[in-house]
């Protein structure tokens, strides 16, 4: 009597565990459906949202209906696929909340899906976290336009004019080159003139002086720069001579040609 007994007690326990092994999965499905909650407009930051969102229940194909839940009370009961809500966070108070849905499936179980938490939040809010991301981009822009202005005029300040002999092939970078309304000699511009629609108002680095430049093709560049040579070949050293001396030269030529 005794052994048959015990016997009973371990069939009974394999019987119970076999069982939890098997009711397990069931148990499991408690957590089968989860809600989505989506941005139709409006803002979201982390849990906090603002706007109009659309919520819905992810999970298999056997719903009947969906309760969403906010803050464990019913808003509205969804009968009819794909079961989703829309709903504004202005209808409700600002501040914390949670929403959840209650799936009643099609095999006649209600399970509820895990609560998720959001910050409804205020006007003052959303703006707040809109200068809080937009904050930084502002500061940037204008790190960047104090930091083109300085090198503007680090650019621009007295540099020593280059010395540049009659003829010298230019270096032209991406900005390209153009003729000084100045000295009429071919200059390579720069990155920092200013855009001025008509041309670059840019400084020449041969006269140190400011004007507007017209953009030359390269071709036309070349071309000065070898007029320049046959300029300064037929008059040498032009520019040794002063101003009075240039005068004085030019009232000898007059002088040679009347006597002509
Ligand atoms: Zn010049």
């Amino acid at each position: 009597m005794h052994k048959p007994h015990s016997t009973f007690l371990l069939f009974a326990l394999i019987l119970g565990i076999l069982f939890a092994v098997v009711a397990s999965p069931v148990a499991a499905q408690e957590s089968e459906f989860r809600l989505s909650v989506n941005r139709n407009f409006g803002y979201s930051s982390g849990a906090e949202i603002r706007g109009s969102f659309t919520l819905a229940v992810v999970g298999p194909e056997t719903i009947q209906s969906v309760t969403y839940l906010l803050d464990g009370e019913p808003i509205d009961t969804i009968s009819a696929a794909p079961f989703k809500l829309v709903f504004q966070t202005g209808d409700y108070p600002f501040g914390n909340h949670t929403l959840s849905a209650r799936v009643q499936t099609s095999d006649g179980r209600t399970l509820t899906t895990p609560e998720r938490v959001f910050i409804f939040a205020t006007a003052e809010q959303e703006s707040a976290a809109i200068r809080r991301i937009l904050g930084p981009m502002g500061g940037i822009l204008v790190g960047i336009v104090v930091l083109v202005g300085l090198s503007m005029f680090l650019g621009t300040r007295k540099k020593p004019l280059v010395q540049l002999p009659p003829g010298t092939p230019r270096k032209y970078s991406l900005s390209g080159g153009g003729i000084c309304r100045h000295c009429h000699r071919p200059v390579p511009l720069h990155w920092w003139g200013i855009n001025a629609g008509v041309g670059k108002y840019d400084r020449c680095d041969l006269c140190g002086k400011w004007s507007i430049f017209r953009r030359v093709p390269r071709q036309e560049l070349e071309a000065a720069e070898a007029a320049e040579l046959a300029q300064a070949q037929s008059k040498p050293e032009p520019s040794s001579k002063s101003e009075d001396e240039k005068m004085r030269d030019l009232l000898e030529d007059s002088r040679y040609t009347d006597r002509l």
